[in-house]
């Protein structure tokens, strides 16, 4: 069983709200389609190559007065089992009797708690979350389920809690489940939209290496990663079932659906967006970078299909990508003919870089010799940056303790120029500023 992370807290505090939003947008996506809303209790969640259940007992509480006498007996269940309870308040209406009531049915289950005081939309609202210091649960964590901000923070903070309390998986035998995808090995999601050429770019480059190739289950349903050995070392091709030849024949032409690829995303360190490039960047294709974006990974660009346009039409279907995909940032875009094989060989590099730059870290000394030369450089109009660390890899995330507010623009400075110091590529960085 997966690290159980349940939620509680009395009705309109936002429990699913916050569900689907540290479930990512995928949760709400497959509930439309199945036409089912509220009725979903666990969600998988993963973050940092840990994956967890997220629980909502919001659908288990019983009509009555008092909150205790409506919880049932699932909802008690749940919370034996719980790994860790996050206790959701409100920080627009204040603290409530219900909430004690609900502080304290969390509290009898002995687990650990952590207490999040949601619709904190906006730094002036930070102020509300004291309140709630009372429930005893120690200091509030303020989140914008709506909004979604802290989302990436409280995410850290429940991973950082099951790896240091080390929670690993059991079987019914009690011994640890190791999951079978997380051994270290760089995976790689290769999506696009239909008949882009995700399968014969994909097939082009098991033959371009001469690699070895194996085939492993994936983590889900019917999944089958490919991993293949490669002069860098092996890369693990996610959920390729529908990509190889030999699966082709034996199951028909199976479609890589959309939905399936973003199943692929949030397992994978690096995302392929492979485009026509005949078409250029659609919308479609801006949804989906828009999704690599929110699930933090780098991305390396390939425009497939490239020898059948001409100069003209070259120019022009490059220009999509600047115009569609901006926000992927500096992404490496690579021209690719997977039908002739042109271009193909730089796809493996390419990915082994942005995995490079994706894990760096900087030391101390160094980072904080290149946050003195870029202040010197450029002083802030307002606030200084005292000094600077790599709080975490992953992406590369750097901590600023300032004395005074930084403005946005100097930040967004402050991001490029790490970026050049430290030869970071077009990897995602987060920036997070301390003030005292
Ligand atoms: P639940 O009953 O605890 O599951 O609460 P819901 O998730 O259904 O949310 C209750 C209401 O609060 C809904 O109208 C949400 O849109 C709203 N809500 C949830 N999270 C936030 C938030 O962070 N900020 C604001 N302003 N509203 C929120
Ligand atoms: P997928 O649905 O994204 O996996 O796309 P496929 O790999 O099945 O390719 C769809 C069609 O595009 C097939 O007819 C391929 O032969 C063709 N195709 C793939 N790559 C290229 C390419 O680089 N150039 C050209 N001209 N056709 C390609």
């Amino acid at each position: 069983m997966k690290p159980q992370v349940v939620i509680v807290g009395r009705p309109n505090v936002g429990k699913s709200s916050l569900v689907n939003r540290l479930a990512g947008r995928r949760i709400a996506v497959v509930e439309e389609l199945r036409g089912v809303t509220r009725d979903r209790k666990s969600v998988e969640v993963e973050w940092r190559g840990r994956s967890f259940d997220v629980v909502d007992t919001g659908g288990w509480l019983q009509a009555g007065s008092e909150l205790e006498d409506k919880v049932s007996k699932q909802a008690d269940a749940a919370l034996a089992e719980a790994t860790l309870i996050l206790l959701v308040v409100d920080t627009a209406t204040g603290a409530t009797d219900e909430d004690v009531a609900a502080a304290r049915w969390a509290l009898k289950s002995g687990r650990p708690i952590m207490l999040i005081a949601n619709k904190v939309d906006d730094v002036a609202h930070e102020a509300n979350i004291w309140e709630f210091i009372n429930l005893g649960l120690g200091e509030p964590f303020a989140v914008s389920a709506l909004h979604g901000r802290g989302a990436g923070d409280l995410l850290d903070k429940i991973v950082d809690f099951l790896d240091s309390h080390h929670v690993t998986p059991k079987d019914d035998a009690g011994d640890d489940i190791l999951e079978d995808d997380d051994d270290g090995v760089l995976r790689v999601a290769l999506i696009g939209r239909p008949n882009v050429g995700k399968s014969t770019l994909f097939n082009r480059l098991i033959g371009e290496e001469r690699s070895v190739v194996h085939d492993m289950p994936g983590t889900t349903r019917d999944a089958i990663d490919t991993v293949i050995e490669t002069e860098h070392g092996p890369i693990r091709f996610i959920d390729t079932a529908g990509m190889r030849k030999k699966a082709r024949t034996e199951r028909g032409l199976e479609t890589y659906s959309v939905l399936r690829a973003l199943d692929a995303l949030d397992r994978a360190d690096i995302a392929v967006l492979v485009i026509d490039a005949t078409e250029g960047a659609s919308g479609q294709d801006q949804r989906l970078a828009e999704r690599i974006t929110a699930a933090g990974c780098p991305s390396v660009v390939v425009l497939n299909k490239w020898e059948l346009l001409d100069a003209e039409t070259r120019e022009r279907s490059l220009a999509t990508v600047g115009d569609r995909l901006s926000f992927l940032g500096d992404a490496p875009v690579l021209k690719t003919s997977a039908l002739t094989g042109k271009g193909v060989h730089r796809l493996l590099p390419a990915i082994i870089d942005s995995a490079d730059d994706y894990t760096k870290r900087i030391s101390t000394g160094r980072l904080n010799r290149a946050i003195r030369d870029l202040q010197m450089r450029h002083p802030s109009p307002t606030g200084r940056i005292r000094y600077a660390v790599q709080g975490a890899t992953e992406p590369p995330t750097f901590t600023l303790f300032c004395s005074g507010k930084l403005p946005q623009t100097y930040l967004r400075y402050v991001e490029r120029s790490l970026r050049e110091a430290f030869d970071l590529g077009s990897t995602p960085l987060r920036i997070r500023v301390r003030v005292d």
